[in-house]
C-alpha cells in the first residue's frame, strides 16, 4: 500500500527542481568565502539563492540571512537588541513562544475563532517604549491567517518592531514583507518543497538582531559558519518554483480542502473544524471529535495508509493538548481529539477520497469501542 501523505505542514516532499539543484551543488567544490574560482562558484550558488528567496517575499537580497531553519531564524529574530520588551501571540510555534533570547515574554491572547486579539495587542502596547512583537502569518495547526498588517501598524505606531514567522505561508497565500509591514520575517525551506535544515531570517534594514553564532563573519556577520551551499541552493530553487506557482496551487488546494471538509462532516456531523470562521490557509484542516483520542486516531490512520498529525508534529507524543487550541478556549476533551490534515503540491483528489474512506472506518471503530456510550457532542 502506498501511503497517502497528508502532513505537509510538518514537512513537504522535496520538489524535483530543488532536488536537482541540491545534487548539482553537492558536486561543487569550494568554500563560498574563498577567493579562487572554486570558491566563487560556490558563492554564486549562495547569492543566486539569496536573490530567489528575497524575491519570494519582496525583500532585497541583502536582507536575507540564511540559517539552519525556521527555529534558528526565530531564535535569531528574538534578540534583546530588537526591543526592550517582548510580546508574542499565544499561538506561536514553540521556538517563539519560549521568548528566544529574552528573559521575559508576555503573551497576546487570540479570539475563540483563532485570530490575534488586536484590541488586546493595543492594550498591551500601551506604556511600552520599544516593544518587539512576534505574530505568525499563518498558524501551523489551524491554518488561521493572522491580521499581521494591522498588528504591524499598531506596533510601529507604538515605536516598536514586528517579527513575523511566515514559515507556513509561502506557496499558499501572498507573503510580502513590505505589504505586511514586517521588520523581521522567518522562512523555512522544507515547508515549501526545499530541503530540511535550511531557512532564512529576512532582516529589514531597520533591524539589527545580535548573531546567535559568532565566528568567521559569514552572512555579513549575522550568522557565522560555512554556508550549507547545497541546502541553500535547493531552498532558492524551491522559492522560485513556489513564487511562480502560488496562485494555481492555492486555488487547486482550496477545492481539495473544501471537498475534504464537506466529507469529514458528512461522515460525522459532530466533527468540529477549528478556526473555520476566519481566513485560513487553503491547505490546512484541523478537526476534532469529542471522545476521540488523537494519538489513537493517528495510529489508526497510519495503519490505513494515511500519514497525518495530531495537532503540531513537534508536540505529537505529548499527551497535553495543543497550546493553540487551549489559547482559543477549546475544551480539553475536544482539543485532545484534534487531527491535522494538511495538503501539498502532490495531493490529488484520490488522496482526499482515500482519507475520507479511512476516516469513515476510524470513526466507525471509535463508535464500536464505545458502543455503550454516545460520543459526546
Ligand atoms: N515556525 C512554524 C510556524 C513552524 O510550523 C515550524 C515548523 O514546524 C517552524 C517555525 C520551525 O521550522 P524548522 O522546522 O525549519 O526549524
Amino acid at each position: 500500500m502506498t501511503a497517502v501523505y497528508l502532513d505537509w505542514n510538518a514537512s513537504s516532499t522535496l520538489r524535483p527542481q530543488a532536488q536537482a539543484a541540491v545534487t548539482a551543488a553537492l558536486a561543487v567544490t569550494g568554500n563560498p568565502s574563498s577567493v579562487h574560482a572554486a570558491g566563487r562558484a560556490a558563492r554564486r550558488l549562495v547569492e543566486e539563492a539569496r536573490e530567489r528567496v528575497a524575491a519570494l517575499v519582496g525583500a532585497a537580497p541583502g536582507e536575507v540571512v540564511f540559517t539552519s531553519g525556521g527555529t534558528e531564524a526565530n531564535m535569531l529574530a528574538l534578540s534583546p537588541t530588537m526591543g526592550d520588551t517582548l510580546l508574542v501571540s499565544a499561538i506561536e510555534h514553540p521556538s517563539v513562544i519560549g521568548g528566544g533570547r529574552f528573559a521575559k515574554v508576555d503573551q497576546i491572547p487570540v479570539t475563540s475563532a483563532g485570530e490575534l486579539d488586536l484590541a488586546a495587542l493595543e492594550a498591551r502596547l500601551r506604556g511600552r517604549t520599544r516593544p518587539l512583537v512576534s505574530v505568525m502569518l499563518a498558524n501551523n495547526e489551524t491554518g488561521a491567517i493572522q491580521p499581521v498588517a494591522q498588528a504591524a501598524a499598531m506596533v510601529h505606531a507604538a515605536g516598536g518592531l514586528i517579527h513575523v514567522d511566515a514559515v507556513q505561508a509561502p506557496g499558499r497565500i501572498a507573503c510580502d514583507v513590505k505589504t505586511l509591514g514586517a521588520d523581521l520575517m522567518t522562512l523555512s525551506a522544507h515547508k515549501i518543497g526545499g530541503p530540511q535544515g535550511v531557512g532564512a531570517l529576512i532582516r529589514r534594514a531597520t533591524t539589527n538582531p545580535a548573531p546567535l553564532i559568532i565566528g568567521g563573519g559569514q552572512e555579513r556577520g549575522a550568522r557565522a559558519g560555512t554556508e550549507n551551499v547545497a541546502g541553500i541552493a535547493g531552498f532558492g530553487v524551491a522559492a522560485q518554483v513556489v513564487a511562480d506557482a502560488v496562485q494555481n496551487e492555492a486555488e487547486r488546494m482550496t477545492v481539495l480542502r473544501d471537498r475534504l471538509e464537506t466529507g469529514i462532516r458528512a461522515i460525522e456531523p459532530k466533527a468540529v473544524i477549528f478556526a473555520a470562521d476566519v481566513p485560513r490557509l487553503p491547505n490546512t484542516t484541523l478537526y476534532g471529535l469529542a471522545g476521540m483520542k488523537a494519538e489513537t486516531a493517528v495510529i489508526a490512520f497510519d495503519l490505513a495508509g494515511i500519514a497525518l498529525s495530531s495537532g503540531a508534529a513537534c508536540s505529537s507524543g505529548k499527551v497535553a493538548p495543543s497550546h493553540v487550541l487551549a489559547a482559543m478556549g477549546v475544551a480539553p476533551e475536544l482539543a485532545r481529539s484534534a487531527i491535522r490534515v494538511s495538503l501539498g503540491y502532490l495531493t490529488t483528489p484520490d488522496d482526499i477520497e482515500a482519507f475520507l474512506n479511512a476516516w469513515a472506518k476510524v470513526k466507525e471503530s471509535l463508535y464500536k469501542a464505545r458502543n455503550k456510550h454516545e460520543i459526546a457532542a
